[in-house]
């Protein structure tokens, strides 16, 4: 088994806003990084990367996680022919991308 930690492959897939445009609080991760919305106990982190030149430690309310993680997936599935063929022959897909949104889906998209 892998153990590579989701919340980094989450920052790699997600689309996240643009960087010049975070606030204050959305670099320290007190509001959502998409909505601003001040954050509480349920907040997902979503690691760490840097923020015109600073560490910035990105969090995300539920709502707009479960939104970005179904919508990465669904624009994924669309567009990429190795999950478009094993899910027509119903097995897990071998692309790395494919499995990491689907773990994506199965933590966040509820
Ligand atoms: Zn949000
Ligand atoms: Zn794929």
């Amino acid at each position: 088994m892998e153990t590579t930690s989701s919340s980094v492959e989450a920052l790699a897939l997600l689309p996240l806003p643009d960087l010049a445009s975070w606030s204050e609080q959305q670099i320290r991760g007190t509001f959502c990084v998409w909505d601003s919305v001040a954050l509480g106990a349920t907040a997902v982190d979503l690691g760490q990367l840097d923020v015109n030149g600073r560490i910035g430690f990105p969090r995300a309310c539920r709502l707009c996680m479960r939104a970005h993680v179904t919508g990465s997936d669904a624009a994924h599935r669309a567009m990429c022919e190795q999950c478009v063929d094993d899910q027509a022959v119903g097995s897990e897909t071998v692309c790395d991308t494919g499995r990491a949104l689907r773990r994506l889906v199965l933590e966040y998209g509820r």
